[in-house]
């Protein structure tokens, strides 16, 4: 059987220059990773798989393989490669393929060793026929580990052509039919053309298509899940992904799922500080005497197999020494000389033990991909050893208020006019979110400003975010120039506070950018951006995270009548009885930031929903933790 005798080797210690410098083996790809595809691939053609890498050794070592980088210095190319893994083989055969071709051939271990047997060669490589043209892939080859010698000094000779050292060894060629299985991803537009998963819908959708889903539309009466709906739908993510180190991946989203390479833990330990026993010696009646032979620490394992009628002294964490599968808290036993004694019933048999895997199986799926990281997370992937996680690149997000009467902190306030405060509270919340924040300050209600604001925020950003001029009547131009500029629509949308909002997609120079125009009032502004915004961006970052909306017990009447959502604000906290209970703060006003402030949480009232009376449910939106 050739398959014993054969090691797969990934080549992906490139520099991914043609695809802007990232590391190309771990760009996502039909769902997962690019080194993933070619690892499912090659892994059944051979007896074990490695990885040849020079960079974010720990991520390709999450895949529960061996990494190996060059041994030439200077990112020496695929040779490089190919010798580090002659180098360590520790079979007759290395079959080397690279990180970029997810389509390989499930044959080519295979074909390419009946190849070599045959011309009693070194060296087979893969060649395909394309519209007449020979067609060789250098990079898809089978070796004798034995070369390692001769391919070293050619690399030590300055050598770096894949055919450079061909005349040095006797070269077989196998013919292959399928040409499109070599195909190599090299640039960014392949990657995307390649990967349903990445590739942008082929004409982007206009606001008038996804509209056109309802079965009722009223711009101008719009309730606010239908609002949601078309925003969700619209809105499209963005692709790129970058690789961070560990810690810096706090709040960052997943952009691929992170499979555990092992078990978590590896072995069975014990949970307790005591003594580690053989459960089949527990005396079911009376006390059970078992002689101490020995002491177990978490790191330091005893490496004897305790008899029957025999224990070992174990300290939580410690590996379980074989044969032992109970262990007996310290507190619970009597010391006597060498040996313990405990009564019947004080423990069953696999009582605090933990089992090897029992927190990751290997190969479970650790954490999914469009997760937002949190603090157990890092410890998760800490736990399996991953130094840098892939992540979605941070969503840009320009935001600016319009008004003529609107002031910044430091200017003088004159007559009739306001300190610019939604800024900061727009500030606030995208920076919970993750973004990065483009404060483009205070626009005023001018046509070319606004026109030239919004041109800018397209250039440079993903989302715009303005708050102001958008509502009916508006003395203002805000909405005119949005429109003007791309595919917009100005709603009026069933909910108090924050009827008015634009929303749609605007573009300038060839640069598209989501656009969220937000009604000026304070509160409004929060309202809106929470119950609309919020979701479409995290959708645009990769992350699903819809509102988490709790319930709570109303502790008094709420007025309301059903045809519109309302949005109160609200202190929750313990009722009488200490179950959650919601109280209505103060003046319930549009513009009254400080009810705001002093809220702790906003009360949801949907369309349907009428008066609320005290004791009646409610959908509770908290304001800590959310982002
Ligand atoms: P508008 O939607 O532009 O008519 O604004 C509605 C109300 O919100 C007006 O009273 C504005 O003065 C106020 N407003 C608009 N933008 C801001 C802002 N950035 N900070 C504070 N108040 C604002
Ligand atoms: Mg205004």
């Amino acid at each position: 059987m050739h398959k014993e005798s054969i090691s797969g080797l990934v080549l992906a210690g490139g520099r991914g220059t043609r695809m802007g410098h990232v590391d190309k083996g771990l760009q996502p790809f039909g769902g997962t990773t690019m080194v993933a595809h070619v690892l499912d691939r090659l892994a059944p053609q051979v007896a074990s798989v490695a990885v040849n890498a020079n960079q974010n050794l720990a991520t390709y070592a999450a895949f529960g393989v061996p990494v190996w980088p060059d041994d030439t210095p200077g990112y020496a190319g695929p040779l490089a490669g190919l010798e580090a893994g002659l180098r360590r083989c520790a079979t007759t055969y290395l079959l080397c393929v690279p990180c970029d071709s997810p389509f390989l051939p499930d044959d080519l271990a295979e074909r390419l060793y009946a190849g070599l047997r045959d011309a009693d060669a070194d060296l087979a490589l893969a060649v395909t026929e394309e519209h007449g043209v020979r067609q060789p892939h250098p990079v898809f080859c089978l070796v004798k580990a034995s070369l390692a010698p001769v391919l070293s000094a050619y690399l030590a000779a300055g050598g770096r052509r894949m055919d450079g050292w061909y005349p040095r060894i006797k070269v077989a060629e196998v013919p292959f039919a399928q040409a499109d299985a070599f195909r190599n991803i090299n640039t960014r537009d392949e990657l995307q053309q390649l990967d349903p998963a990445l590739a942008p819908p082929a004409r982007a959708p206009r606001l008038a298509d996804v509209v056109s889903c309802l079965s009722a539309y009223d711009p101008d009466a719009l309730p606010v899940r239908d609002a949601q709906r078309i925003i969700r739908e619209f809105v499209t993510p963005v692709g790129t992904t970058e690789h961070v180190a560990l810690r810096s991946a706090l709040g960052r989203v997943l952009a691929a799922d992170i499979v555990s390479p092992f078990n978590v833990p590896a072995h069975d330990n014990s949970a307790m500080d005591g003594y580690a026993l053989r459960g089949a010696d527990l005396a079911p009646q009376g006390d059970t005497r078992l002689a101490v032979v020995g002491t177990t620490y978490a790191g330091r394992a005893f490496d004897g197999a305790p008899q029957p009628g025999q224990c070992v002294r174990i300290m939580t964490g410690g590996v379980m020494p074989a044969g032992c599968d109970t262990v007996v808290p310290q507190e619970f036993v009597k010391e006597d000389g060498d040996a313990i004694l405990l009564a019947a019933g004080t423990v069953r048999s696999g009582d605090n033990r933990r089992l090897a895997g029992e927190d990751l199986k290997a190969g479970s799926a650790a954490l999914a991909r469009g997760r937002v990281i949190r603090p157990a997370d890092l410890g998760l992937l800490a736990s399996l050893g991953v130094a840098e996680v892939p992540v979605r690149r941070r969503l840009r997000v320009a935001f600016f208020s319009t008004g003529d009467e609107l002031r910044s902190i430091g200017q003088p306030l004159d007559e009739g006019c306001v300190y610019d405060s939604n800024r900061y509270t727009i500030h606030g919340m995208l920076q919970r979110l993750g973004c990065e924040l483009i404060d483009m300050g205070v626009v005023r209600d001018d046509p070319q400003a606004l026109e030239q604001a919004l041109r800018e925020a397209c250039e440079n950003a993903d989302a715009i975010i303005t708050s102001g001029g958008v509502s009916v009547g508006a003395a203002d131009y805000t909405k005119q120039i949005m429109a003007r500029l791309g595919d917009v629509t100005f709603w009026k949308i069933g909910m108090r506070p924050g009827r008015p909002l634009a929303f749609g997609r605007i573009a300038s120079n060839g640069h598209g950018a989501f656009l969220f125009g937000l009604p000026g009032n304070p509160v409004a502004v929060m309202v809106s951006f929470y119950f609309f915004a919020r979701e479409a961006l995290l959708r645009m970052m990769g992350a699903e995270a819809p509102l988490p909306l709790v319930k709570a017990r109303s502790n008094g009447t709420i007025r309301k009548k059903p045809g519109r959502t309302e949005y109160q604000r609200g202190i929750l906290g313990p009722g009488a009885d200490g179950l959650p209970e919601v109280r209505i703060t103060g003046s319930q006003g549009s513009g009254i930031l400080r009810s705001m402030s002093e809220a702790n949480c906003m009360v949801v009232l949907h369309d349907e929903q009428g008066t609320v009376q005290a004791g009646d449910m409610v959908d509770v939106l908290l304001f800590d933790g959310l982002i």
